[in-house]
């Protein structure tokens, strides 16, 4: 029989274990969070399409591009259907979130100088290159280090609310069927775009 089993002391709680929200829980621990808790359908850093990231980011280097004219182009690669300003806001926080991940353990390809190596991408701006699976490797073990309680095998399945806010959220475990309840101060979102299945045959 299932069992139920409750968790109360949540500060921020991730639901989605690939980057965006191994980034989020990492920022949460570092603005202060003291109980961070990831729950992931499949194993936090090992599912969704993060692992199979090709290894393309277009990082923006302040030092040497023109912020106008990479907006430009990037919306041209876009089919002109960005959003520009986040695209803009994206673009400006590039650089730094490409430190930081440096610093967490992603490895970059690199120059002989220890440069991050830059080539042309799509729409003739370019891009620098990461390895697949390592950066979600190391992302992970990076949320580790910091003291965030990664959960696997658990899918969400509904928000908890209380007076039209929510609270946390309910799941239960793939391979056992224990029910598992998060109450939490703050509760992110991180679980793909799930493009796939949009864009099935036969589904709509
Ligand atoms: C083959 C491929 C190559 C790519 N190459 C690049 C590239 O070179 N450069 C680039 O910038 N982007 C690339 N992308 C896109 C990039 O990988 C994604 O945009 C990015 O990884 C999305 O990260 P995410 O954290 O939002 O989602 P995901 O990595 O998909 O993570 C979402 C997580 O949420 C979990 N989840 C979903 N629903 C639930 C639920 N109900 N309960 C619990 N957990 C749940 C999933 O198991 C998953 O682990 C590529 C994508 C693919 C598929």
């Amino acid at each position: 029989m299932p069992a139920e089993k409750r968790y109360e002391d949540i500060d921020v709680l991730v639901i989605g274990g690939g980057l965006a929200g191994v980034y989020a829980a990492i920022r949460a621990k570092e603005a202060g969070a003291n109980r961070v808790v990831q729950v992931d359908k499949g194993k936090v850093g090992k599912t969704g399409a993060s692992c199979f990231a090709a290894g393309v980011m277009h990082t923006y280097f302040p030092d040497e591009d023109d912020l106008g004219d990479r907006v430009k182009r990037m919306t041209r690669a876009q089919g002109f259907l960005a959003q520009q300003d986040l695209m803009q806001d994206h673009i400006e926080q590039s650089w730094d979130i490409t430190q930081e991940m440096a610093s967490l353990g992603v490895e970059f390809v690199r120059t002989a100088e220890g440069k991050l190596e830059r080539r042309a991408g799509r729409g003739s701006y370019p891009i620098i290159s990461f390895y697949g699976p390592q950066l979600m490797d190391a992302m992970a073990r990076a949320a580790i280090r910091k003291g965030i309680t990664q959960l696997h095998r658990i899918t969400i399945t509904d928000l908890l609310t209380r007076d039209g806010r929510v609270t946390g959220a309910i799941g239960f475990n793939t391979r056992d069927g224990n029910l598992h309840v998060f109450k939490a101060g703050a509760t992110v979102i991180a679980t793909g775009n799930s493009w796939y299945r949009h864009f099935a045959p036969g589904r709509n």
